[in-house]
C-alpha cells in the first residue's frame, strides 16, 4: 500500500527528489503520492524515504493509517 500525505503538508519539497519512483508531486494545495507509483520504496531503502525525510512527519503508510482509523 502506497504513502499518503496529509492537509499538514507545508509544501518544503524534501520529499520530492527523494523519492526514487518519482511518485510524489504538487497537488491541488499540497504534495500527493501517486498510488500507482509508489512502492513503499522497496527494493531501494529498509523504509519508506519519503517518511524518514518529512519535518513535520506528514506522511504515513496507508496501511498504518487504516489500522490507526480502526
Ligand atoms: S514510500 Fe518511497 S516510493 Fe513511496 S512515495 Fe515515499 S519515497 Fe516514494
Ligand atoms: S517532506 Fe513532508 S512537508 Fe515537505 S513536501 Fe514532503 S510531505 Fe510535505
Amino acid at each position: 500500500m502506497p504513502a499518503v500525505i496529509d492537509v499538514s503538508c507545508i509544501n518544503c519539497d524534501m520529499c520530492v527528489p527523494e523519492c526514487p519512483n518519482e511518485a510524489i508531486s504538487m497537488g491541488a494545495k499540497h504534495y500527493e503520492v501517486d498510488p500507482t507509483l509508489c512502492t513503499e520504496c522497496i527494493g531501494y531503502y529498509d523504509k519508506p524515504t519519503c517518511i524518514a525525510v518529512c519535518p513535520i512527519d506528514c506522511i504515513d503508510l496507508e496501511a498504518e493509517l487504516r489500522l490507526a482509523a480502526k
